[in-house]
Protein backbone atom coordinates (compact mmCIF):
# COMPACT_ATOMS: atom_id res chain seq x y z
CA UNK A 1 0.00 0.00 0.00
CA UNK A 2 3.00 2.27 0.75
CA UNK A 3 4.35 1.68 -2.76
CA UNK A 4 0.92 2.08 -4.27
CA UNK A 5 0.37 5.25 -2.48
CA UNK A 6 3.59 6.97 -3.15
CA UNK A 7 3.67 5.83 -6.77
CA UNK A 8 0.67 7.21 -7.37
CA UNK A 9 1.10 10.59 -5.44
CA UNK A 10 4.21 11.16 -7.97
CA UNK A 11 3.13 10.28 -11.34
CA UNK A 12 3.12 12.41 -14.08
CA UNK A 13 -0.36 13.53 -15.32
CA UNK A 14 0.19 12.02 -18.67
CA UNK A 15 1.30 8.51 -17.09
CA UNK A 16 -1.18 8.20 -14.37
CA UNK A 17 -2.87 5.39 -16.94
CA UNK A 18 0.19 3.65 -17.59
CA UNK A 19 0.99 3.56 -14.11
CA UNK A 20 -2.93 2.70 -12.76
CA UNK A 21 -2.34 -0.52 -15.62
CA UNK A 22 0.87 -1.23 -14.07
CA UNK A 23 -0.49 -1.83 -10.90
CA UNK A 24 -3.95 -3.43 -11.40
CA UNK A 25 -1.49 -6.59 -12.50
CA UNK A 26 1.02 -5.89 -9.53
CA UNK A 27 -2.32 -6.02 -6.88
CA UNK A 28 -3.81 -9.28 -9.39
CA UNK A 29 -0.62 -10.94 -8.74
CA UNK A 30 0.22 -10.23 -5.60
CA UNK A 31 -3.65 -11.41 -4.07
CA UNK A 32 -3.56 -14.39 -6.74
CA UNK A 33 -6.82 -12.71 -8.62
CA UNK A 34 -7.00 -13.39 -12.53
CA UNK A 35 -8.54 -10.17 -13.85
CA UNK A 36 -9.25 -6.18 -13.40
CA UNK A 37 -10.39 -3.02 -14.56
CA UNK A 38 -10.98 0.45 -13.82
CA UNK A 39 -14.03 2.09 -14.86
CA UNK A 40 -14.61 5.72 -15.40
CA UNK A 41 -17.41 8.01 -15.43
CA UNK A 42 -16.75 11.92 -16.80
CA UNK A 43 -20.02 13.47 -15.34
CA UNK A 44 -23.04 11.26 -13.63
CA UNK A 45 -25.16 11.91 -17.43
CA UNK A 46 -22.56 9.97 -18.94
CA UNK A 47 -21.95 6.41 -19.63
CA UNK A 48 -19.49 4.55 -17.62
CA UNK A 49 -16.50 3.00 -19.75
CA UNK A 50 -13.80 0.43 -19.10
CA UNK A 51 -10.63 2.58 -19.21
CA UNK A 52 -7.97 0.36 -17.84
CA UNK A 53 -7.85 -3.33 -17.73
CA UNK A 54 -4.80 -6.31 -16.96
CA UNK A 55 -5.60 -9.97 -17.47
CA UNK A 56 -3.52 -12.59 -16.17
CA UNK A 57 -1.82 -14.70 -19.82
CA UNK A 58 -4.03 -17.74 -20.77
CA UNK A 59 -7.09 -16.29 -19.02
CA UNK A 60 -10.33 -15.31 -21.19
CA UNK A 61 -10.02 -11.32 -21.89
CA UNK A 62 -13.06 -8.90 -21.66
CA UNK A 63 -15.60 -9.74 -24.12
CA UNK A 64 -15.14 -7.79 -26.92
CA UNK A 65 -16.90 -4.33 -27.03
CA UNK A 66 -17.45 -4.92 -23.43
CA UNK A 67 -19.59 -2.17 -22.13
CA UNK A 68 -20.78 -2.18 -18.52
CA UNK A 69 -23.63 -0.12 -19.21
CA UNK A 70 -25.10 -3.07 -21.46
CA UNK A 71 -23.93 -5.88 -20.03
CA UNK A 72 -24.51 -4.95 -15.98
CA UNK A 73 -26.32 -2.28 -16.02
CA UNK A 74 -27.96 -2.73 -12.88
CA UNK A 75 -24.85 -4.05 -11.06
CA UNK A 76 -22.81 -1.34 -12.41
CA UNK A 77 -25.37 1.54 -11.29
CA UNK A 78 -25.44 -0.12 -7.79
CA UNK A 79 -21.39 0.31 -7.51
CA UNK A 80 -21.67 3.96 -8.92
CA UNK A 81 -24.15 4.71 -6.20
CA UNK A 82 -21.01 3.97 -3.99
CA UNK A 83 -21.67 0.52 -2.82
CA UNK A 84 -19.42 -2.62 -3.04
CA UNK A 85 -20.73 -5.82 -4.70
CA UNK A 86 -18.66 -8.56 -3.82
CA UNK A 87 -19.07 -12.69 -3.93
CA UNK A 88 -16.57 -15.40 -2.97
CA UNK A 89 -18.56 -18.01 -5.14
CA UNK A 90 -21.46 -17.59 -7.49
CA UNK A 91 -24.06 -18.67 -5.58
CA UNK A 92 -23.38 -15.66 -3.64
CA UNK A 93 -24.42 -13.25 -6.21
CA UNK A 94 -27.75 -11.34 -4.84
CA UNK A 95 -31.10 -12.22 -6.45
CA UNK A 96 -31.66 -8.70 -6.83
CA UNK A 97 -28.65 -8.54 -9.11
CA UNK A 98 -29.48 -11.06 -12.36
CA UNK A 99 -27.47 -9.18 -14.49
CA UNK A 100 -24.37 -9.79 -12.64
CA UNK A 101 -25.48 -13.75 -12.77
CA UNK A 102 -26.04 -14.03 -16.53
CA UNK A 103 -22.71 -12.42 -17.22
CA UNK A 104 -21.08 -14.83 -14.73
CA UNK A 105 -22.54 -17.78 -16.52
CA UNK A 106 -21.79 -16.63 -20.02
CA UNK A 107 -18.24 -15.09 -19.31
CA UNK A 108 -17.27 -17.08 -15.88
CA UNK A 109 -15.48 -15.50 -13.14
CA UNK A 110 -16.43 -17.57 -9.77
CA UNK A 111 -15.49 -14.82 -7.30
CA UNK A 112 -15.06 -11.14 -7.92
CA UNK A 113 -14.99 -7.71 -5.89
CA UNK A 114 -16.49 -4.14 -7.41
CA UNK A 115 -15.54 -1.29 -5.81
CA UNK A 116 -16.57 2.12 -6.42
CA UNK A 117 -13.75 5.24 -7.23
CA UNK A 118 -13.85 7.94 -4.99
CA UNK A 119 -12.55 11.53 -5.83
CA UNK A 120 -13.08 13.65 -3.32
CA UNK A 121 -16.92 13.37 -2.28
CA UNK A 122 -17.87 12.03 -5.41
CA UNK A 123 -17.68 7.82 -7.08
CA UNK A 124 -15.78 9.02 -10.40
CA UNK A 125 -16.27 4.90 -11.64
CA UNK A 126 -15.21 1.75 -10.04
CA UNK A 127 -12.65 -1.52 -9.85
CA UNK A 128 -13.50 -4.52 -10.15
CA UNK A 129 -11.29 -7.85 -9.11
CA UNK A 130 -12.03 -11.04 -10.40
CA UNK A 131 -11.26 -14.79 -9.80
CA UNK A 132 -11.67 -17.38 -12.38
CA UNK A 133 -11.89 -21.35 -11.82
CA UNK A 134 -11.37 -21.61 -8.37
CA UNK A 135 -13.80 -19.39 -5.64
CA UNK A 136 -12.47 -16.90 -3.34
CA UNK A 137 -13.01 -15.82 0.17
CA UNK A 138 -12.68 -11.72 0.57
CA UNK A 139 -11.92 -10.96 4.29
CA UNK A 140 -12.86 -7.25 5.39
CA UNK A 141 -9.36 -6.02 5.70
CA UNK A 142 -8.39 -7.41 2.13
CA UNK A 143 -11.66 -4.99 0.90
CA UNK A 144 -10.82 -1.98 2.96
CA UNK A 145 -6.75 -2.41 1.14
CA UNK A 146 -8.18 -2.50 -2.12
CA UNK A 147 -10.97 0.10 -1.62
CA UNK A 148 -7.68 2.48 -0.63
CA UNK A 149 -6.21 1.25 -3.68
CA UNK A 150 -8.99 2.27 -5.59
CA UNK A 151 -9.01 5.26 -3.84
CA UNK A 152 -5.98 6.13 -4.54
CA UNK A 153 -6.65 5.21 -8.60
CA UNK A 154 -9.39 7.95 -8.21
CA UNK A 155 -7.27 10.82 -7.07
CA UNK A 156 -4.43 10.44 -9.49
CA UNK A 157 -7.37 10.10 -12.07
CA UNK A 158 -8.95 13.32 -10.94
CA UNK A 159 -5.33 15.07 -10.72
CA UNK A 160 -4.73 13.49 -14.68
CA UNK A 161 -8.16 15.06 -15.47
CA UNK A 162 -7.55 18.34 -13.87
CA UNK A 163 -4.22 19.06 -15.29
CA UNK A 164 -5.41 17.80 -18.95
CA UNK A 165 -8.47 20.08 -18.62
CA UNK A 166 -6.06 23.50 -17.61
CA UNK A 167 -3.56 22.16 -20.83
CA UNK A 168 -6.14 22.03 -23.23
CA UNK A 169 -7.07 25.99 -22.09
CA UNK A 170 -3.39 26.95 -22.41
CA UNK A 171 -3.32 25.20 -25.68
CA UNK A 172 -6.42 26.85 -27.12
CA UNK A 173 -4.88 29.99 -25.60
CA UNK A 174 -1.31 29.43 -27.34
CA UNK A 175 -3.42 28.59 -30.56
CA UNK A 176 -5.53 31.58 -30.71
CA UNK A 177 -2.58 34.27 -29.56
CA UNK A 178 -0.95 32.28 -32.89
CA UNK A 179 -3.74 33.46 -34.76
CA UNK A 180 -3.80 37.12 -33.00
CA UNK A 181 -0.32 37.39 -34.36
CA UNK A 182 -1.57 36.88 -37.76
CA UNK A 183 -4.29 39.43 -37.52
CA UNK A 184 -2.37 42.04 -35.66
CA UNK A 185 0.42 41.56 -38.33
CA UNK A 186 -2.58 42.02 -40.91
CA UNK A 187 -3.96 45.20 -39.54
CA UNK A 188 -0.86 47.17 -39.15
CA UNK A 189 0.69 46.57 -42.51
CA UNK A 190 -2.98 47.71 -44.12
CA UNK A 191 -2.89 50.48 -41.80
CA UNK A 192 0.98 51.27 -42.65
CA UNK A 193 0.13 50.78 -46.62
CA UNK A 194 -3.20 52.45 -46.54
CA UNK A 195 -1.75 55.75 -45.73
CA UNK A 196 0.83 56.36 -47.98
CA UNK A 197 -1.25 55.25 -50.71
CA UNK A 198 -4.38 57.26 -49.99
CA UNK A 199 -0.99 60.41 -50.42
CA UNK A 200 -0.07 58.64 -53.67
CA UNK A 201 -3.45 58.82 -54.78
CA UNK A 202 -4.73 62.45 -53.63
CA UNK A 203 -1.14 63.89 -55.09
CA UNK A 204 -1.64 62.26 -58.41
CA UNK A 205 -5.34 63.33 -59.19
CA UNK A 206 -4.16 66.56 -58.43
CA UNK A 207 -1.28 66.21 -61.02
CA UNK A 208 -4.13 65.15 -63.21
CA UNK A 209 -6.16 67.58 -62.75
CA UNK A 210 -3.18 70.57 -63.84
CA UNK A 211 -2.48 68.07 -66.58
CA UNK A 212 -5.88 68.70 -67.90
CA UNK A 213 -6.07 72.18 -67.23
CA UNK A 214 -3.14 72.15 -69.56
CA UNK A 215 -0.31 72.09 -66.44
CA UNK A 216 -0.98 75.94 -65.29
CA UNK A 217 1.45 75.58 -61.93
CA UNK A 218 3.94 73.40 -63.10
CA UNK A 219 6.14 73.76 -59.79
CA UNK A 220 2.65 72.44 -57.80
CA UNK A 221 2.81 69.44 -60.38
CA UNK A 222 6.32 68.90 -59.81
CA UNK A 223 5.91 68.66 -56.34
CA UNK A 224 2.86 66.52 -56.22
CA UNK A 225 4.38 64.03 -57.99
CA UNK A 226 8.01 63.94 -55.64
CA UNK A 227 5.77 63.37 -52.89
CA UNK A 228 4.44 60.23 -54.87
CA UNK A 229 7.76 59.22 -55.49
CA UNK A 230 9.00 59.71 -51.68
CA UNK A 231 5.70 58.05 -50.68
CA UNK A 232 5.89 54.93 -52.91
CA UNK A 233 9.52 54.75 -51.84
CA UNK A 234 8.20 54.71 -48.01
CA UNK A 235 5.57 52.02 -49.22
CA UNK A 236 8.40 49.92 -50.39
CA UNK A 237 10.25 50.09 -47.38
CA UNK A 238 7.40 48.77 -45.39
CA UNK A 239 6.93 46.25 -47.74
CA UNK A 240 10.62 45.26 -47.78
CA UNK A 241 10.82 45.10 -43.74
CA UNK A 242 7.62 42.95 -43.39
CA UNK A 243 9.36 40.88 -45.83
CA UNK A 244 12.88 40.51 -43.56
CA UNK A 245 10.92 40.05 -40.70
CA UNK A 246 9.58 36.44 -42.40
CA UNK A 247 13.03 35.74 -43.47
CA UNK A 248 14.74 36.42 -40.50
CA UNK A 249 13.19 33.39 -39.10
CA UNK A 250 14.30 30.91 -41.48
CA UNK A 251 17.51 31.28 -40.23
CA UNK A 252 17.03 28.99 -37.24
CA UNK A 253 17.00 25.84 -39.44
CA UNK A 254 18.20 22.81 -37.71
CA UNK A 255 17.84 18.76 -38.37
CA UNK A 256 14.71 17.85 -36.43
CA UNK A 257 12.29 14.87 -36.00
CA UNK A 258 9.61 15.43 -38.53
CA UNK A 259 7.10 13.16 -35.65
CA UNK A 260 7.82 15.14 -32.81
CA UNK A 261 7.29 18.55 -34.60
CA UNK A 262 3.42 17.14 -35.49
CA UNK A 263 3.21 15.76 -31.94
CA UNK A 264 4.03 19.11 -30.49
CA UNK A 265 1.36 20.71 -33.32
CA UNK A 266 -1.49 18.22 -32.42
CA UNK A 267 -1.11 18.98 -28.42
CA UNK A 268 -1.56 22.13 -29.61
CA UNK A 269 -4.84 21.15 -31.27
CA UNK A 270 -6.16 18.70 -29.34
CA UNK A 271 -8.48 21.01 -27.67
CA UNK A 272 -9.90 22.31 -30.50
CA UNK A 273 -10.86 19.21 -31.99
CA UNK A 274 -12.49 17.95 -29.30
CA UNK A 275 -14.30 21.15 -28.81
CA UNK A 276 -15.61 20.91 -32.46
CA UNK A 277 -15.47 17.08 -32.25
CA UNK A 278 -13.10 16.29 -34.96
CA UNK A 279 -11.23 12.80 -34.14
CA UNK A 280 -7.28 13.57 -35.33
CA UNK A 281 -5.13 11.02 -36.63
CA UNK A 282 -1.31 10.99 -37.32
CA UNK A 283 0.75 8.46 -38.84
CA UNK A 284 4.10 8.92 -39.40
CA UNK A 285 5.71 6.20 -41.53
CA UNK A 286 9.17 4.90 -39.33
CA UNK A 287 10.90 5.12 -42.79
CA UNK A 288 10.32 9.29 -42.03
CA UNK A 289 13.82 10.48 -41.91
CA UNK A 290 14.55 13.83 -40.34
CA UNK A 291 14.53 17.17 -42.22
CA UNK A 292 16.31 20.20 -42.34
CA UNK A 293 14.21 23.18 -40.83
CA UNK A 294 12.81 25.89 -38.67
CA UNK A 295 10.42 24.20 -35.98
CA UNK A 296 8.42 27.07 -34.95
CA UNK A 297 7.89 28.06 -38.80
CA UNK A 298 7.45 24.43 -40.06
CA UNK A 299 4.79 24.06 -36.97
CA UNK A 300 3.44 27.00 -38.23
CA UNK A 301 2.77 24.71 -41.51
CA UNK A 302 1.16 22.15 -40.14
CA UNK A 303 -0.53 23.80 -37.38
CA UNK A 304 -2.46 26.30 -40.91
CA UNK A 305 -3.38 23.05 -42.70
CA UNK A 306 -4.81 21.58 -39.69
CA UNK A 307 -7.11 24.36 -38.68
CA UNK A 308 -8.28 24.42 -42.61
CA UNK A 309 -9.13 21.27 -42.39
CA UNK A 310 -11.42 21.55 -39.02
CA UNK A 311 -12.78 24.91 -41.17
CA UNK A 312 -13.38 22.79 -44.35
CA UNK A 313 -14.99 20.26 -41.79
CA UNK A 314 -17.08 22.21 -39.68
CA UNK A 315 -17.95 24.28 -42.85
CA UNK A 316 -18.87 21.31 -44.41
CA UNK A 317 -21.37 19.87 -41.60
CA UNK A 318 -19.73 16.34 -42.48
CA UNK A 319 -20.90 13.31 -40.88
CA UNK A 320 -17.83 11.73 -40.65
CA UNK A 321 -15.33 13.83 -38.85
CA UNK A 322 -11.83 12.92 -39.12
CA UNK A 323 -8.38 14.51 -39.88
CA UNK A 324 -5.33 12.80 -40.73
CA UNK A 325 -2.16 13.90 -40.68
CA UNK A 326 0.77 11.71 -42.79
CA UNK A 327 4.04 11.82 -43.07
CA UNK A 328 5.93 9.54 -45.41
CA UNK A 329 9.15 9.26 -47.60
CA UNK A 330 8.43 11.16 -50.72
CA UNK A 331 10.72 11.14 -53.24
CA UNK A 332 14.76 9.89 -52.64
CA UNK A 333 15.77 13.07 -50.62
CA UNK A 334 12.18 13.87 -49.81
CA UNK A 335 9.58 14.02 -46.83
CA UNK A 336 6.23 14.44 -47.73
CA UNK A 337 3.49 15.72 -44.81
CA UNK A 338 -0.12 15.90 -45.81
CA UNK A 339 -3.04 16.71 -43.62
CA UNK A 340 -6.52 14.78 -45.29
CA UNK A 341 -10.18 16.23 -44.20
CA UNK A 342 -13.46 14.71 -44.93
CA UNK A 343 -15.07 18.30 -45.73
CA UNK A 344 -16.83 18.82 -49.10
CA UNK A 345 -13.77 19.99 -50.82
CA UNK A 346 -12.57 23.24 -51.81
CA UNK A 347 -14.77 25.79 -53.48
CA UNK A 348 -14.53 26.09 -57.44
CA UNK A 349 -14.62 30.06 -56.75
CA UNK A 350 -11.49 29.99 -55.27
CA UNK A 351 -9.81 26.58 -56.58
CA UNK A 352 -7.52 28.82 -58.98
CA UNK A 353 -7.08 31.11 -56.13
CA UNK A 354 -6.11 29.18 -52.96
CA UNK A 355 -2.45 31.05 -52.60
CA UNK A 356 -2.70 34.50 -53.70
CA UNK A 357 -3.16 36.88 -50.29
CA UNK A 358 -6.69 37.61 -49.03
CA UNK A 359 -8.43 34.65 -50.81
CA UNK A 360 -10.93 33.47 -48.33
CA UNK A 361 -14.12 32.00 -48.38
CA UNK A 362 -14.49 32.35 -44.23
CA UNK A 363 -16.45 34.86 -42.74
CA UNK A 364 -13.49 35.96 -40.53
CA UNK A 365 -10.80 34.21 -42.75
CA UNK A 366 -7.83 36.55 -43.73
CA UNK A 367 -6.99 34.35 -46.80
CA UNK A 368 -3.28 34.51 -45.88
CA UNK A 369 -3.09 30.91 -44.07
CA UNK A 370 -2.12 29.25 -47.28
CA UNK A 371 0.03 31.83 -48.70
CA UNK A 372 2.42 32.07 -45.44
CA UNK A 373 2.65 28.43 -45.57
CA UNK A 374 3.51 28.06 -49.62
CA UNK A 375 6.23 30.73 -48.30
CA UNK A 376 7.69 28.59 -45.16
CA UNK A 377 7.41 25.76 -47.71
CA UNK A 378 9.26 27.08 -50.28
CA UNK A 379 11.47 29.03 -48.22
CA UNK A 380 12.76 25.11 -46.79
CA UNK A 381 13.21 24.11 -50.74
CA UNK A 382 9.97 22.48 -50.41
CA UNK A 383 6.40 22.52 -52.58
CA UNK A 384 2.92 22.35 -51.36
CA UNK A 385 -0.07 21.46 -52.87
CA UNK A 386 -3.72 20.08 -52.57
CA UNK A 387 -5.58 17.51 -54.32
CA UNK A 388 -9.43 16.57 -53.76
CA UNK A 389 -9.69 13.00 -51.95
CA UNK A 390 -11.26 10.06 -54.18
CA UNK A 391 -13.97 9.98 -51.50
CA UNK A 392 -14.56 13.28 -49.72
CA UNK A 393 -12.95 16.04 -48.72
CA UNK A 394 -9.02 17.58 -49.52
CA UNK A 395 -5.43 16.72 -48.81
CA UNK A 396 -2.92 19.31 -48.50
CA UNK A 397 0.74 17.99 -48.91
CA UNK A 398 3.74 19.80 -48.72
CA UNK A 399 7.52 18.38 -49.19
CA UNK A 400 10.89 18.93 -46.81
CA UNK A 401 13.95 17.85 -47.68
CA UNK A 402 15.59 15.02 -45.48
CA UNK A 403 18.44 15.98 -42.86
CA UNK A 404 21.42 13.83 -44.72
CA UNK A 405 24.78 14.83 -43.28
CA UNK A 406 26.09 16.93 -46.08
CA UNK A 407 22.81 18.94 -45.69
CA UNK A 408 23.13 19.62 -41.85
CA UNK A 409 26.64 20.55 -42.17
CA UNK A 410 26.16 23.48 -44.76
CA UNK A 411 22.99 24.32 -42.62
CA UNK A 412 25.65 25.21 -39.42
CA UNK A 413 27.92 26.59 -41.48
CA UNK A 414 25.59 29.26 -42.94
P1 LIG B 1 -8.34 31.47 -44.55
O1 LIG B 1 -8.29 30.19 -43.82
O2 LIG B 1 -8.15 32.67 -43.70
O3 LIG B 1 -9.54 31.61 -45.46
P2 LIG B 1 -6.25 30.32 -46.21
O4 LIG B 1 -5.25 30.95 -47.13
O5 LIG B 1 -5.70 29.39 -45.21
O6 LIG B 1 -7.04 31.50 -45.54
O7 LIG B 1 -7.32 29.55 -47.11
C1 LIG B 1 -7.90 30.17 -48.22
C2 LIG B 1 -9.16 29.47 -48.66
O8 LIG B 1 -8.84 28.19 -49.17
C3 LIG B 1 -10.15 29.18 -47.55
O9 LIG B 1 -10.97 30.29 -47.27
C4 LIG B 1 -10.94 28.03 -48.13
O10 LIG B 1 -11.95 28.47 -49.02
C5 LIG B 1 -9.89 27.29 -48.95
N1 LIG B 1 -9.38 26.13 -48.22
C6 LIG B 1 -8.24 26.06 -47.50
N2 LIG B 1 -8.10 24.84 -46.95
C7 LIG B 1 -9.17 24.12 -47.32
C8 LIG B 1 -9.63 22.76 -47.08
N3 LIG B 1 -8.91 21.91 -46.31
N4 LIG B 1 -10.81 22.38 -47.65
C9 LIG B 1 -11.52 23.23 -48.42
N5 LIG B 1 -11.15 24.50 -48.67
C10 LIG B 1 -10.00 24.95 -48.14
Amino acid sequence: MGELSAAMARVPADEVDREIELWLGKICRALNLDRSAVYERDSPDDRVRATHTWVRPNFPPFPRDYDPEKLIQQSTNLVMSGKMLVFARPSEIPAENQDTRRFVEKYGPKASAAIPMWAGGRVIGAATFGKFRTTRAWPQELLDNLALSVRLFGSAIERKQSEMAIRAVRTELRVASRRNVMSELVASLSHEINQPLGAILSNLGGVARLLSQGNPQPAMALEAVNSAIDDTKRTAEIVRRIRSMFKHHVEHKTALGIGTLIDEVVKLTTGEAALRKIALQVEVSPAAQRVIGDSIQLQQCVLNLVMNAFDAIAEANSARRAVIVKVAPEKTGWVGVSVSDSGAGIAPAVASRLFEPFVTTKKDGMGLGLLVTRSIVEGHGGRLWATPNPDQGTTFTFTLPVADRKRVGASRRA
